[in-house]
């Protein structure tokens, strides 16, 4: 009988509240599989910081060097909260960075998929938005701007000025694009290289290694394009894209727009992986306005469970079923308020309602 250690990181806001969801299917496949799955809950982000002092404490650190596979949930606190906090222990800068930099996780994929079905739910004009969208974000996530040097300090006239460093070697740049260009060549053979090598220097040296290394692969195609124009494309064309990659905070911002035009930030999952352990994560926050209400979508955490079944554990027809499982909720007309529009004919349910329908449906 297989056993899995599994660190839960419940996180802020909503995060306990659509990891509750997440636990309900893990037990579940853990069931029927005949594996066990250890889950550890263990304390990250502000509520840790509030709790033990640290949001990325020292037990917790333990319990994810130890265990198969980490499943987070969001952190963070309203921008006044967030003022209770300092600085260099905010839980992004304190707890989030870190986690990446202990595991250098670089790859992080970001889905921006909604089933043929459930189109109806993008803000997107049915011309625009066909049958659905299916597009691999690849960001680059332990380099950029993110971890770059940085220093604030009042110059001798008494101004003040913040310096932030954005810096990527070609080893670097190397790994994620052999992750791109081994996803596109199993996908539509076409990778959009998303840059700004116009203004920064940094993506003239990013699209020489994306070009060196996809000599590599010469049934992929390669098509450049500007983070800008890029951004407009996603709203009035995104079934040109199907593969992307793109350095670490591009990444952020353009993953974003992809939950924009899915309907929902609620749709977004990811996995974020390193050579030897990985984490998963909802891409959005820990959406401080809703947190407490029962009303979060946990499509986002328990599709970061399915990446993990299939990322990290090997059992990739149960990931199957469960991506299954969450879209027979929505095909059955049911969904959380952020995708029922007013004067839709939705059904509107809760957080632990979309989890007990994916359970059943499982
Ligand atoms: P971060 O910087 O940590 O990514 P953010 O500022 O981008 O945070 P989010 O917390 O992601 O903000 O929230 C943005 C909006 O999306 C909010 O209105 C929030 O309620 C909504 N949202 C995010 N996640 C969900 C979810 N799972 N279900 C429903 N709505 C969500
Ligand atoms: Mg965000």
């Amino acid at each position: 009988m297989s056993h899995y250690k599994i660190a839960l990181l419940d996180g802020d806001g909503i995060g306990p509240e659509i990891m509750r969801e997440a636990v309900k299917v893990l037990n579940l496949v853990a069931e029927r599989n005949q594996v066990t799955f250890d889950l550890q809950h263990t304390p990250f982000g502000a509520s840790a910081y509030f709790e033990c002092g640290h949001p990325f404490p020292e037990q917790t650190q333990k319990v994810c060097d130890e265990a198969d596979a980490i499943l987070k949930g969001p952190i963070g606190l309203n921008h006044e909260d967030s003022k209770k906090i300092p600085v260099d222990l905010q839980p992004e800068r304190g707890a989030l960075l870190p986690l990446r930099r202990r595991y250098n996780t670089y790859a992080n994929f970001r889905p921006v998929f909604l089933p043929q079905g459930l189109a109806h739910f993008s803000p997107l004009k049915k011309e625009i938005i066909g049958d659905g969208v299916d597009i691999m974000i690849i960001r680059e996530l332990v380099g950029g701007l993110y971890f770059g040097e940085k220093e604030t300090g009042t110059t001798e006239d008494g101004v003040r000025y913040v310096r932030e460093t954005l810096e990527y070697d070609e080893e670097q740049i190397r790994r994620i694009a052999k992750v791109a260009f081994d996803t596109a060549s199993k996908r539509k053979k076409v990778l959009h290289n998303i840059h700004k090598s116009n203004v920064l220097k940094s993506s003239v040296l990013w699209n020489e290694v994306i070009e060196e290394v996809g000599k590599d692969y010469p049934d992929v195609k390669i098509e450049h394009i500007l983070v800008d124009a890029a951004a407009t494309y996603l709203c009035l064309n995104p079934g040109r894209f199907d593969v992307m990659v793109m350095e670490n905070m591009f990444g952020d911002i353009l993953s974003d727009q992809g939950g924009g035009i899915l309907g929902s930030l609620g749709l977004m999952p990811s996995a974020c992986i390193g050579d030897d352990k990985a984490y998963y994560e909802p891409s959005h926050g820990s959406a401080p306005d809703i947190a407490g209400k029962n009303v979060a979508n946990p499509y986002s955490m328990i599709g970061s469970v399915a990446m993990m079944l299939e990322f990290s554990l090997g059992m990739e027809e149960e990931a199957r079923n469960v991506w299954h499982a969450m879209q027979s909720v929505f095909a059955d007309g049911y969904s959380t308020p952020d995708l029922s529009k007013p004067g839709s004919d939705v059904k509107m349910i809760d957080t632990e309602a979309f989890g007990d329908r994916v359970i059943a449906a499982l």
